[in-house]
């Protein structure tokens, strides 16, 4: 991920480094190259006028062309911007990374998406984490009676990672699956519980309807929200949609091995408030990273 962005910004400051001693104007031209590879990331725009105006004026604060190196003072500034956008920084309040379980057992889970954004496969990368990481019991299972494959497709996953699923009942609904599945799970003394919701082609109606009657029924620690970075500002639009209609505790972003830009990685915070938790870096199992503002930005100025 970021490959693009950050070829490109290492040859600003590759350029800003042979000049030495910097010009009010080399500062401007410097921010100036800033916003365009931003754009050429598929940064939204909003966040992309941020980031450049606070580059700006952190840089004439700080007065860098006075400074002894000014170059690094103008890559520290923009590094601190970038981890501000992905949702960290100094005195910026931080969840610890990955997903929380701080609450009575069995802790529910909520995975929310459209279909095709990696929810499935996720809920397996989670399932796997917590059984061999944080030694945990886990309970996998579908409310997906749309398609007929997806809990067959959970089952099949759950076996690869090693934990049980809820065994299938035809004719059930979400919501009573979900209360089965709960049910399960206090008499069996599981620690967690992850629901792996139906997910749609595109955002409707119903599937909200949906997700926020599970949402409802099952009051889930965490409500995570997987999009596919791949798909860019959509993936944006679709986290702002689901926080605003069902709300959510956090974001997976998936496919994040297949993506050179980073847009919506980057615009991810500010345009829906909702922090990036995890990242999906592939399709087997063992392919799922904490996310961490700070490693990630250290990525994209490599
Ligand atoms: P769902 O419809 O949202 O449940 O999506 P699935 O979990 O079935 O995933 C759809 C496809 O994306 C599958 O072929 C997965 O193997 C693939 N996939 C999921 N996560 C990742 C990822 O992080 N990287 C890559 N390269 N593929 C992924």
């Amino acid at each position: 991920m970021f490959e693009a962005l950050s070829g490109k910004l290492n040859g600003v400051f590759d350029r800003l480094r042979r000049r030495g001693a910097l010009t009010e104007a080399d500062v401007a031209e410097a921010s100036r190259e800033v916003r365009i590879a931003l754009l050429e990331a598929d940064v939204a725009l909003p966040v992309v006028k941020d980031i450049v105006s606070k580059v700006r004026e952190r840089a004439v604060g700080a007065n860098v062309i006075k400074s002894v190196s000014p170059a690094q003072q103008v890559i520290k500034i923009v590094n601190d911007c970038l981890v501000e956008a992905l949702g960290g920084g100094e005195g910026v309040e931080q969840a610890p990374p990955g997903i929380s379980l701080q609450a009575a057992s069995p802790v529910p889970i909520l995975m929310i998406g459209l279909q095709g954004s990696g929810k499935t496969t996720t809920s397996g990368k989670i399932a796997l984490r917590l059984r061999t990481r944080d030694k945990k019991k886990v309970l996998l299972a579908s409310l997906d009676v749309h398609r007929p494959a997806a809990q067959l497709q959970l089952e099949t996953l759950a076996k690869q990672a090693g934990v049980a699923s809820l065994p299938i009942v035809a004719g059930q609904t979400p919501l009573q699956i979900a209360a089965r599945a709960m049910e399960v799970a206090r008499g069996e003394l599981y620690d967690v519980v992850i629901l792996d919701t139906a997910g749609r082609l595109s955002i409707d109606e119903a599937l909200m309807d949906e997700v926020a009657a599970v949402k409802a029924a099952t009051r889930p620690h965490e409500s995570l929200l997987v999009v596919d970075a791949m798909t860019g500002q959509d993936a944006v639009q679709t986290a702002r949609a689901f926080n605003e209609r069902v709300g959510i505790t956090g974001i997976v972003m998936t496919r994040v091995d297949g993506d050179a830009r980073g847009g919506a990685a980057l615009s991810m915070r500010a345009v829906t408030g909702a922090p990036i938790k995890l990242l999906g870096a592939g399709e087997k199992l063992e392919a799922l990273e904490d996310f961490h503002p700070d490693r990630i930005a250290s990525r994209i100025l490599g």
